[in-house]
């Protein structure tokens, strides 16, 4: 913990080095107090905006030596409480720093500096014929630089793979100032250590990313939307396996349990495209020559594996299909959600979703529960309805997540699929990486960031926070 008289001195070194970029006190915006989740907000000692990498580079320069703690920022739309400064820290703002530098047509690679936000490199590569396939709902806030440090998922993983899947290139500043350069832009490229990679899902512990280099994708095609109603999971798994075999590019496998889709159904009124009646529905989207669709969904019928389905016969028509989908955009305010993001063996997914119910079931009597998921990317959002316990208090919620997250463990699979860690998931992390990992981790830490200046108390478990005599404390309201 600083005392007055440290920060006074601290910022007049800050004023001297970034002057024009510093905002303090009561001019920092309540935006940079905390992300989406409104956990822990908290007003940071000091707000930076630089304009550039050298300008980042000095700072973090002086708050290394001052050994002061420091918050990358992005958009602000992260979902794991990442991004929340402490009280004296300061908060390093990425959104001066914006802009696409150059597409390179014959690689279809875009440059891009870190603040840009999602939307605008998305609009830059369709307007240079291309598409940048990373896509989620926060697109117009969020920063490339922050989809990178959470390695960002979104709605086309199935078919593009994460944001990791989508960078060539990287420039990096640590926490003593050095900058990395690693602005790749050469699909093969085997020259010794893939660094780039230990940045990308750090959220900002490692280093603070400035620039990128990303792969753009050709772009879209005809495609074709299809719901689905199944007799049981297994059933799924098998539709899943027949449609990548089916010759068509799959862009979206969305799996809506009954308690989800009849929900959604009902708050959207009218009549269900399908009936409410069946076990499981999916949601799929494929590009590709529409009799191929056809064939395969017709198999599928004679199989059994597909119970009743819509084959949307326009684009109105796959608009309407997904707003059952969509209904999770309504889940904050007509539910009080607890919500998982979590990834498990695809295969296992059916079993664990019984599992999660029944163990849940037993310990709150009554409590609904909704599942939906990307299963094609092994990814399921289990939602606990904290309308429905006895008691919505923070200590049900944490005793609820521990159970959904031991469970996790016993399946082998991942307490955060997309999301990251952040705040909220970091004292679960060991259901999902075993101690010599998390040992490894913290090595990797010490070795970027010796004195424990970047983000500190974020991704590993507060108990095992680096032990250096220089790692700072969070600041009073810290987590
Ligand atoms: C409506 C909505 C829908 C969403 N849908 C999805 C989805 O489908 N898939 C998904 O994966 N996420 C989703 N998210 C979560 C969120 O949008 C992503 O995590 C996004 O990548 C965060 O970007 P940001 O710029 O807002 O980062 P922030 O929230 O500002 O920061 C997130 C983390 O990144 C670090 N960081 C930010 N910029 C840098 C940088 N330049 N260098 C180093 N570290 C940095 C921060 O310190 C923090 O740890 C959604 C969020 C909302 C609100």
């Amino acid at each position: 913990m600083s005392s007055a008289s440290t920060d006074d001195a601290f910022l007049d070194a800050l004023l001297g080095a970034c002057g024009d970029s510093v905002l303090l006190g009561e001019a920092i915006p309540e935006s940079c107090h905390s992300d989406w989740t409104g956990h822990g907000a908290c007003r940071p000692l000091a707000l930076v905006r630089p304009a550039s990498t050298a300008e980042i580079a000095r700072l973090l320069r002086l708050c290394n030596e001052h050994r002061r703690p420091v918050v990358p920022q992005g958009g602000m739309t992260g979902l794991a409480g990442a991004a929340v400064p402490g009280a004296d820290s300061v908060a390093l703002s990425l959104a001066r720093f914006t802009g696409v530098e150059a597409v390179d047509r014959a690689a279809a690679t875009l440059t891009v500096r870190a603040g840009t936000t999602l939307q605008a490199v998305q609009d830059a590569a369709e307007e240079a014929g291309f598409r940048y396939p990373v896509d989620f709902g926060a697109r117009g806030t969020c920063q490339i630089g922050g989809t990178l440090a959470t390695n960002a998922g979104g709605h086309a993983v199935i078919r593009h793979g994460m944001t990791r899947d989508r960078v060539l290139g990287l420039e990096v500043v640590l926490a003593d100032g050095r900058v990395l350069e690693m602005m790749n832009g050469m699909i093969k490229n085997n020259t010794g250590y893939d660094l780039k990679q230990c940045f990308i899902g750090a959220e900002g512990t490692l280093g603070v990313i400035t620039r990128a280099v990303l792969r753009l994708a050709p772009p879209q095609g005809e495609t074709h939307t299809l719901l689905c109603a199944l007799r049981d999971y297994p059933a799924a798994v098998s539709l899943l396996h027949r449609l990548r075999g089916a010759g068509l590019a799959l862009e979206a496998f969305e799996v809506m349990w009954q308690d989800f889709y009849a929900m959604s159904c009902d708050w959207r009124g009218g009549r269900p495209p399908l009936p409410s009646s069946h076990p499981l529905y999916v949601l799929c989207e494929a590009e590709g020559d529409a009799s191929r669709l056809e064939a395969a969904l017709e198999a599928a019928l004679e199989a059994g594996e597909v119970e009743d389905a819509v084959l949307a016969s326009g684009t109105a028509q796959a608009r309407e299909l997904w707003t059952i989908r969509e209904a999770t955009a309504e889940f904050p305010v007509k539910l009080a959600p607890i919500n998982f993001d979590i990834s498990l063996p695809i295969a296992d997914i059916g079993a664990f979703v019984e599992a999660a119910g029944t163990v849940l079931r037993q310990h709150w009597p009554g409590a609904r529960i909704v599942n939906f998921g990307h299963i094609g990317d092994s990814n399921l959002h289990l939602t606990v309805d904290g309308r429905s316990l006895a008691e919505d208090t923070p200590a049900a919620r944490h005793a609820i997540e521990a159970t959904v997250y031991r469970l996790v463990g016993k399946y082998r699979g991942s307490i955060s699929a997309e999301h990251g860690i952040g705040l909220l998931k970091r004292d679960f992390l060991h259901h999902s990486v075993p101690p010599d990992v998390i040992d490894a981790m913290r090595l990797l830490k010490r070795t970027f960031d010796p004195h424990g200046i970047l983000n500190p108390g974020k991704l590993l478990p507060a108990k095992e926070e680096i032990d250096t005599p220089d790692a700072h404390q969070h600041g009073a309201c810290g987590p």
